[in-house]
């Protein structure tokens, strides 16, 4: 049984959104782009891995968490946990194209792509044993010790490896079923009543990640971020106040709610706090009046009064700000 979805991540829109009003000259604008690239494929690759449980059934009682955020000695993230009587798997999926080989003696892996570049990246097997015991540290706070099995998965099956290590389980997606079959059928070492508890604890300790805002998280200056209303027709920002809405000086396109986007960029970038005047120099805009119109439709929390009243979001209020701004860039909802 999926216990916990695979949702979508904030992070990944919110580097999408950083990389937008990130001026092209900045320094920081080649390694924001590899982020976004790398959380990009790290997202596909949790998806790919959430949909391999979606098509499978197994015939035993098994709960399964996708994207499980804990805290025990230290906070740790497993992109998979599978839970069943025999015990817990961790299962991280590793989104690397390439040819992989893992050096003797080194934390990392080395990937060589077609046209001969190398990278490097923390070996799978750091990032498994770090999540192991900090998951035993929280079965431990627990009064709880149940067996911990962990597997790297990588989603190319067609994906060469070279000197894996002997004590690092590697998987493809269509290997695990079978993987997890083989340890549901050894002798179990948890009762219902357990087996139910644990699944309990496990929903109740998790905690949605809130990666905002992303500015400082990656070391960059808000007033270094390209500020004003994007046009949603080309592109450009800095569209122009006008009555009941923005207009496009480039392209002559009106958006009636064109600040809403505008909005969730400077709560996902610059801060999770606004006061009117944040609110008028992010979207450049003159009017006091139609900056509190816009902050009192965004329908989220406020504190003080007057000048010094602040609208707060939370990850809630981003998360249904990014809705909102979803359908009037007439995507699909992001969340
Ligand atoms: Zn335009």
């Amino acid at each position: 049984m999926i216990i916990k979805k695979k949702k979508n991540s904030g992070k990944l829109l919110g580097l999408e959104r950083l990389f937008q009003r990130l001026p092209d000259h900045h320094p920081r604008y080649l390694s924001i782009e590899n982020a976004l690239k790398a959380t990009r494929a790290g997202e596909n690759g949790e998806r790919l891995l959430a949909e391999v449980f979606h098509k499978y059934q197994f015939p035993f009682e098994h709960y399964i968490f996708h994207d499980l955020h804990l805290r025990s000695t230290g906070r740790f993230q497993i992109d998979t946990l599978f839970l069943c009587k025999q015990g817990v798997v961790i299962l991280e999926m590793k989104n690397i194209a390439g040819r992989i080989s893992f050096p003797a003696d080194q934390n990392q892996i080395i990937r060589t792509l077609d046209n001969g570049q190398t990278d490097s990246f923390e070996c799978p097997s750091i990032q498994l044993n770090r999540n192991q015991i900090l998951l035993e540290d929280w079965f431990y706070a627990r009064n709880m010790s149940i067996p911990i099995l962990k597997a790297v998965v990588f989603p190319r099956p067609q994906q060469q490896f070279e000197n894996t290590r002997t004590n690092l389980t590697i998987l493809f997606p269509l290997e695990i079923p079978v993987f997890l079959r083989n340890i549901g059928e050894q002798s179990p070492t948890l009762d219902d009543t357990q087996l139910r508890s644990i699944a309990t604890a496990l929903m109740e300790s998790h905690r949605d990640y809130n990666p905002f805002p992303l500015s400082s998280n990656y070391n960059i200056s808000p007033n270094e971020l390209k500020t004003g209303v994007r046009c949603g027709q080309c592109g450009l920002f800095g569209m122009q106040s006008i009555h009941k809405g923005w207009g496009c000086n480039q392209c002559g396109y009106t958006d009636q709610y064109g600040h809403i986007p505008g909005m969730l960029d400077f709560f996902m970038l610059v801060n999770n706090r606004i006061s009117n005047k944040e609110c008028r120099h992010f979207l450049q805009l003159q009017s006091h009046q139609k900056a509190n119109r816009i902050l009192k439709q965004l329908e989220i929390p406020s504190q003080g009064e007057k000048k010094g009243r602040v609208y707060i979001a939370g990850l809630k209020e981003i998360e249904s700000l990014s809705k909102r701004a979803a359908e009037y860039e007439s995507k699909v909802p992001i969340w």
